[in-house]
């Protein structure tokens, strides 16, 4: 747990805390957290806000976070 600032948009976050993937995005209920770490295909992981995950594509890369 902790706060970071976005990487795609850069607000400050609060962290829910360990790594998640797209795939299971959609279930959660807002009150643990206003981000999550994602990891990307290309291997590097970053720590997005729901607005940002929700504005990747499927199988985003570090090129679509320089477009948030
Ligand atoms: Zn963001």
């Amino acid at each position: 747990m902790g706060r970071s600032t976005c990487d795609g948009c850069g607000r400050p976050v609060s962290i829910a805390g360990g790594i998640a993937n797209l795939w299971t995005f959609g279930d959660r209920d807002g009150s643990d957290g206003s981000a999550m770490t994602l990891e990307f295909e290309d291997g590097s992981s970053h720590l997005l806000c729901y607005p940002c995950i929700e504005a990747l594509p499927e199988n985003p890369t570090a090129a679509d976070l320089e477009e948030l």
